[in-house]
């Protein structure tokens, strides 16, 4: 039986390299009734390989949505989780794999969510965690940390069931009321943030010749805020407003403080 929150929530796998993982995470998603699969420039799909190890989930594949970029893959989620083996060198806020099914289980009545899986090779990308509101870690031995990608998926979606009959079962948990709030989407996001690149060059705030990590930090504290759209709108005025100012000086006077000495930078 498929889960009631399944049609809310999108497990998108990034560049996949081998067909056969995304078969395996098929399979792993409907064992555990989630249904929504959403492939972003998987290598080769659709595949033999794939269906072969889809088994009797070749549905999902059939039904899957295969996209060019990441931004299509999550537009309209209120919540994207992306999951990853490794620590990022500017941390960002991060759930563990309970916390995360948990989070996804109590907000999955008001907006759709992403989890998202990384490339077998190279995981996610910096560019892609600094779309996401969480990173979701599996804990593993320390000294190997990296699972196989269906793997992780059926994890994953093994916990997203555990937590989503927990909530069906439980009378407190399941009658909550709706929550109002909704959180922007990450296309609007984009767009704020974009217009507030522009602002601070513009007002002399952001130094192009030395951005450091100003505008990752950024993005990290409005994910973290998750503005609703009144509050969105509010930013962009402001940074509109911005826009619209004469600049005192051309000057960069960028404040972030100096970086910290580079971790290994992965990806
Ligand atoms: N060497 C890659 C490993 C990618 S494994 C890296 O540096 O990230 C493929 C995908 O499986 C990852 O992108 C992630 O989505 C998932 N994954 C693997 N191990 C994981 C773990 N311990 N916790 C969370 N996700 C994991």
């Amino acid at each position: 039986m498929p889960l009631p929150i399944a049609p809310n929530i999108r497990v998108i796998l990034i560049g996949t390299t081998h067909p056969g993982n995304i078969g395996s995470a098929a399979r792993a998603m409907k064992v555990m009734g989630l249904s929504r699969l959403v492939l972003v420039s998987p290598k080769h799909f659709p595949s033999g390989e794939a269906t072969a190890l889809a088994s009797n989930a070749d549905d999902i594949l059939k039904n899957a949505e295969v996209v060019e970029t990441f931004d299509q893959a999550i537009a309209g989620c209120g919540l994207v989780l992306g999951t990853t083996a490794h620590a990022r060198s500017l941390p960002w806020p991060t759930l563990d794999l309970k916390g995360a099914a948990s989070k996804a289980v109590a907000e999955v009545a008001t907006h759709e969510i992403a989890l998202v899986f990384g490339r077998e090779k190279t995981g996610l990308h910096n560019e892609e965690v600094e779309r996401c509101h969480y990173i979701v870690t599996i804990p593993t031995s320390e000294e190997y940390t990296s699972l196989n990608l269906a793997q992780a998926v059926q994890l994953m979606m093994y916990e997203m069931r555990l937590h989503a009959l927990e909530a069906m079962n439980t009378p407190s948990l399941s009658e909550r009321a709706p929550s109002d709030w909704q959180p922007e989407p990450p296309e609007r996001m984009e767009v704020f943030f974009t217009r507030l690149e522009k602002a601070l060059l513009h007002v002399g705030f952001l130094n192009p010749a030395q951005p450091k990590r100003l505008m990752q930090r950024i993005r990290r504290l409005f994910l973290r805020a998750r503005p609703d759209e009144n509050e969105l709108n509010i930013l962009n005025g402001i940074a509109s407003a911005l826009l619209e100012a004469t600049p005192k000086s051309a000057k960069g006077r960028s404040e972030e403080p100096a970086p910290e000495p580079m971790k290994k930078e992965i990806h």
